[in-house]
């Protein structure tokens, strides 16, 4: 691409006079990985093109809702006829009820469901609901977990455990920051002497069960196991933000796959975004009847929202939810992200590169590393600007992963083995330049 030809840089910088950062989500801006973004002009099953034609093999896949790649003929479908009926309503349709019912039909934990429009608005709300259903003030959140950005979540750890957190934004007053309790994630004892000291006073817990802002690492069973016992003795709710896990990493979610190893485990709010989406403005919450009954109009929880169960969106979201239901969906995805993730390892271990990798369904993530880390503190001690070469060389040959090293990566059904192969010869020669 010569200059005069390129439309990337020139897009960017036109964006940059009207849009903070010539983005509408900061991590699009390449802040991180430096370069030009791509601006995307189209995107069909595991491919996207950028504004100069260049195609992409995409593992962002929207940060996660495309799990059946991009326009999946019968979602397509589903929208169209949608569209037609009417883009928003403001009042009731048979379809939000539908969707409640298949959220509810596949995740056990879930009797009723609340939809909204975004991640961040699903959380907020569960945080409000918990604090609601139990009268107490103090949520407990895990270094390096995202979710949303809504004020009492943008915080990370203080000094120690007495003291609380500090804001990550600006415009966040202390005193909005003054009842989350920051942790580190997966350890038990900081969780245990957090209990020991505010115990009455947690609302609930809030975890990303694998979290996937910090690339991917997995809250370990012991830990999970810990944070139920003693949120159920002290009166705290467990609440799962499964936005980004849900109907990816099972079509149970998180929580179905930590039920395998925790007889009967179950979080008390779910909160979820992406793929009940299918790519469209739609989120939720949900838990026990007894739990969701606090919000309003039942009961003094308030929430509320313009476009929250939106038509269209309820359309895309159910088609979705109807084609990751279907016998062997969930076992062919997992194979094809299992053979992506094997691949990369043993193409980093022919180049010599440090490399440890991980996964779960359809979601996996990746670290310069020698092995997987548990926490946060660990996951910044990769090599920054080496993830930085690899994945502008990745790019360059028409791979698009995160261009964050704290970011997990999404393979869609519509990957082919081909698109997976190619991505590990790809990533090899990638490797090979890291090497020198
Ligand atoms: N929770 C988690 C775990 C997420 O990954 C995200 C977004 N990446 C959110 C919440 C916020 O969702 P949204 O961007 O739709 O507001």
């Amino acid at each position: 691409m010569t200059p005069s030809t390129d439309r990337n840089l020139p897009l960017f910088e036109r964006a940059k006079a009207v849009i903070p950062g010539g983005v509408n989500s900061p991590v699009r801006a390449f802040k991180a990985v430096g370069g030009t973004p791509r601006f995307i002009e189209r995107a069909q099953g595991a491919y996207m093109w950028d504004a100069n034609g260049q195609r992409f093999i995409d593992y962002i896949g929207s940060w996660g809702p495309m799990i059946l790649g991009h326009g999946h003929p019968a979602v397509l479908e589903a929208v169209q006829k949608a569209a037609l009926e009417g883009f928003s309503f403001g009042a009731p349709t048979e379809r939000e009820v539908e969707l409640a019912e298949a959220i509810i039909d596949l995740v056990p934990s879930i009797e009723m469901v609340r939809l909204v429009s975004s991640g961040t608005e699903a959380g907020m709300s569960a945080i409000r609901l918990a604090r609601g259903a139990t009268g107490r003030n103090k949520i407990v959140k895990f270094e390096g977990c995202y979710h949303g950005h809504a004020d009492a979540l943008l915080v990370k750890a203080g000094s120690g455990l007495a003291t609380f957190g500090n804001a990550t934004s600006a415009g966040v007053p202390a005193e909005v920051v003054q009842h989350t309790v920051v942790l580190e994630y997966n350890n038990v004892q900081q969780l245990e002497e957090a209990f020991a000291l505010h115990g009455a006073d947690i609302a609930c817990v809030m975890i990303e069960p694998i979290a996937g802002n910090m690339n991917f690492v997995r809250a370990s069973v012991p830990f999970v196991k810990r944070c139920r016992e003693l949120c159920t003795q002290h009166g705290a709710l467990f609440v799962f933000d499964e936005v980004m896990n849900g109907f990816r990493v099972a079509l149970g979610g998180a929580q179905s796959v930590y039920a395998r190893d925790i007889p009967g485990f179950e979080p008390d709010i779910t909160v979820m975004g992406k793929v009940i989406g299918g790519g469209m403005p739609l989120a939720a919450f949900g838990g026990k009847r007894a739990v969701m009954e606090h919000m309003a109009p039942l009961g003094s929880v308030y929430q509320a929202g313009t476009l929250s169960g939106n038509p269209v969106a309820t359309a895309c979201g159910l088609a979705t939810l109807r084609e990751i239901r279907q016998p062997g969906f969930f076992e062919a995805l997992s194979a094809s992200t299992r053979t992506l993730v094997d691949g990369l390892v043993a193409a980093a271990a022919a180049e010599g590169v440090p490399f440890s990798a991980d996964c779960e369904g359809g979601m996996f993530g990746f670290f310069l590393l020698p092995t997987l880390p548990q926490n946060y503190a660990t996951v910044m001690q990769s090599d920054g600007a080496r993830f930085n070469r690899l994945f502008h060389g990745l790019l360059d040959r028409g791979v698009y992963i995160a261009p964050a090293l704290y970011e997990a990566g999404f393979v869609s059904a519509a990957h082919t083995p081909q698109d997976i192969a190619e991505t590990i010869s790809i990533a090899r020669d990638v490797f090979k330049s890291l090497a020198n």
